[in-house]
């Protein structure tokens, strides 16, 4: 299958969106107006130039899944977002909230999500990291969300997100914005996707999603993905429980109620499912700067993450964290507890420090380089997340979903949200891959609030390649 793409990349969007909170929601608000002025022009959709859908996946229903970012696990029903409790209702929901991998921020969950795989799996271990092996292979050590050739590099992600895993095997897909949609990841890419604009308008994205399921039968996406940021704006910039947050809460809700309406007026057997990547919790205290507690001489540091060239020195800095706080917990890399599913990847540094509550860590004070910002006296923005949600439930996300596959008043209990991959999969009759390990999730976990109660159908084989 050969693919021709028009590709040209810059992230400065995601540098606004996921660094600077503060400012992208003030522009984010202006240019909502703007873009609502605009509305005819068409959206810069990037198409990759694959076949149409096999017979076998035109049968197929239809799965959109819409992310609303650092939508914290409770505040549908702190807030009374009516559409979001409804679509709950209507279908399954997980009331005490569904857990995010750690650590809990948006790259690695979004792509824990999207593969089924632990951060330490997919190789997204944070926003920001380093991989010094690639260094020897003559790559960037260097992957970070703001850096347009890092994130569009399929080199460095493992798995096989749920568009490829479709793709390969002759289903369309679309993706409106997620994490990794900009990379050929596992051979494939989606069938169209863009590259990630945050100043494009909420509406209009949902515009483009019914434009995408009026397309011809073998031409629909049948597996789409949705992107909204407002909430982690508001969340990191005033707080969870501030009136911003609450306002965007309630955005984001009357999002969802045009995105439902507009989903049920294609008639077509859409399930819907709403998540988050993780929650949001106010932020404790001043920066804490691992340096000040240890001597961070030859390491190379990328925010929290500590990456020595010798085991002396990894053990050496270990010994000085170790009893140094309470607001953390130092371990070396192969000790940090099972449950984090994060003790295996070198990219996650050695030692790994865990805090222990909201506190905003780095390695060092960021360099003052910017005339007029006292870079490294500012203070930790208003809210934060990437903390373990075991021991911060503030940490959880959300999960709402209905649809034709779907049985209406279900809920369930807080699960990792690596299980929604065989769960998807199954809803969308995708074969799940042969090579071990599959998935770190299990269809067992939600396969109770599916119709067919996750049993074997006449599922597609590897084989119905478009
Ligand atoms: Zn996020
Ligand atoms: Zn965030």
């Amino acid at each position: 299958m050969k693919k021709r793409l028009r590709m040209t990349h810059s992230r400065s969007a995601l540098l606004r969106h996921f660094f600077l909170p503060a400012f992208c929601w003030f522009f984010l608000a202006f240019s909502s107006c703007f873009a609502q002025s605009s509305a005819s022009t068409s959206l810069p959709v990037i198409h990759s130039d694959h076949g149409p859908n096999s017979a076998a996946a035109q049968r197929a229903h239809y799965v959109v899944l819409a992310s609303l970012d650092g939508f914290r696990w409770d505040y549908a029903h702190r807030d009374q977002a009516q559409h979001l409790l409804e679509l709950g209702h209507d279908g399954v929901w997980a009331p005490q909230g569904m857990l995010p991998s750690y650590p809990s921020l948006t790259f690695p969950n979004h792509l824990s999500i999207i593969t089924g795989l632990y951060p330490e799996h997919h190789g997204i271990v944070g926003n920001s990291f380093r991989d010094e092996q690639r260094q020897a292979l003559g790559k960037s050590a260097i992957y970070s969300i703001r850096d347009a050739s890092a994130v569009t590099d399929g080199s460095w992600y493992s798995g096989i997100p749920l568009w490829s895993l479709a793709e390969a095997q002759g289903m369309r897909t679309a993706c409106l914005f997620w994490p990794g949609s900009e990379a050929e990841i596992a051979g494939e890419r989606p069938s169209e996707y863009l590259k990630f604009d945050d100043h494009i308008d909420e509406s209009r994205r949902i515009s483009q999603v019914a434009a995408w399921l009026r397309e011809p039968a073998s031409q629909r996406p049948h597996f789409i993905t949705l992107y909204f940021s407002d909430a982690d704006h508001a969340g990191h910039a005033y707080g969870p429980d501030a009136p911003e947050t609450h306002a965007a809460i309630h955005h984001l809700d009357t999002m969802i109620g045009l995105l439902r309406d507009t989903l049920l007026a294609t008639k077509l057997p859409i399930d819907l499912i709403v998540v988050s990547d993780h929650g949001m919790a106010k932020t404790q205290g001043p920066w804490i700067t691992l340096s000040d507690f240890a001597d961070l001489t030859g390491f190379e540091t990328d925010g929290p993450l500590l990456y020595a060239k010798s085991e002396a020195d990894r053990q050496r800095v270990y010994d000085q964290l170790k009893h140094a706080s309470d607001k953390f917990v130092a371990y070396r890399l192969r000790d940090v507890p099972a449950a984090l599913h994060f003790n295996t990847n070198a990219r996650a540094g050695d030692p790994v420090v865990i805090p222990t509550g909201p506190y905003a860590i780095r390695a060092r004070r960021p360099a003052n380089n910017k005339p007029g910002i006292d870079m490294a006296n500012l203070p930790p923005a208003a809210g934060s997340h990437g903390y373990d949600p075991r021991r911060m439930p503030e940490m959880k996300a959300s999960f709402f979903a209905a649809g034709p596959d779907i049985f209406q008043g279900k809920t369930v209990a807080p699960f990792e949200n690596v299980n929604l991959y065989p769960w998807i999969a199954h809803i969308l009759d995708l074969k799940l891959p042969r090579t071990a390990p599959p998935s770190d999730g299990k269809l067992n976990i939600l396969s109770g609030s599916l119709r067919d109660r996750g049993s074997m159908g006449d599922s597609m084989t590897m084989e119905h390649k478009h």
